[in-house]
């Protein structure tokens, strides 16, 4: 079974393939020729099922898109949608750790989630949503050099360190973006049957 896989995200993409198994996934083709479409809905479900439905439209074979991000109890559930661009359009990790950290300084409460909705879509129309999360806690110093995002200054106490300290194989075995896909591929086996 093929699937396309409609990321720019180098980080998400090996996390997806890695333990893919028998389902083979690639880069939707073309990918970085397309126009890609405004995020602008308010939730992630919205996010991944506009790109679905976008990017599957001329592809032949299914498509998912995903849409992640980071979620804090204390900050009103921001950044939210807003977790790639929190300190503004095409600002980094870097840029947008530094702004998390600013913003919870003085903060006692620094319960967080990442939270990830996977739409997958075929010509055009969404098939099935699975959704994700793992709960954390917010450090206040970055710790580890793995992942990407704000994976440094998310604790994840069962393991007690951060996703940024845990391998990229392991780290899926507990994230927003392995249940949702475990999710997604349980769908398409149960399907294939
Ligand atoms: P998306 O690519 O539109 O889903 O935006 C996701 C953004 O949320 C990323 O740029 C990261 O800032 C953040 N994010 C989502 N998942 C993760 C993760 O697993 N670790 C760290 N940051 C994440």
């Amino acid at each position: 079974m093929k699937l396309y896989c409609a990321t720019k995200n180098r980080g998400k993409l090996r996390e997806f393939q890695n333990v893919a198994g028998d389902i083979e996934i690639a880069v939707l083709p073309d990918l970085d020729k397309l126009p890609a479409p405004d995020e602008n809905g308010g939730t992630f479900e919205a996010n991944a099922r506009l790109k679905a439905e976008y990017y599957s439209r001329e592809a032949d074979c299914p498509v998912f898109a995903d849409d992640s991000g980071l979620v804090v109890d204390a900050l009103g559930e921001e950044p939210g949608v807003y977790s790639a661009r929190y300190a503004g359009e095409g600002a980094g990790d870097a840029a947008n750790n530094r702004l998390l950290l600013e913003r919870m300084q003085g903060i006692e409460d620094r319960r967080a989630r990442f939270k990830c909705v996977i739409a997958l879509a075929e010509k055009g129309h969404v098939i099935a949503t699975f959704s994700g999360a793992v709960a954390g806690q917010i450090l206040s110093e970055p710790r580890g050099t793995n992942g990407f995002g704000y994976d440094p200054l998310f604790y994840y106490a069962p393991l007690g360190c951060t996703m940024a300290e845990i391998e990229t194989a392991r780290k899926f075995d507990i994230s927003h973006r392995g249940e949702a896909l475990r999710k997604m591929f349980a769908y398409l086996r149960s399907r294939a049957r």
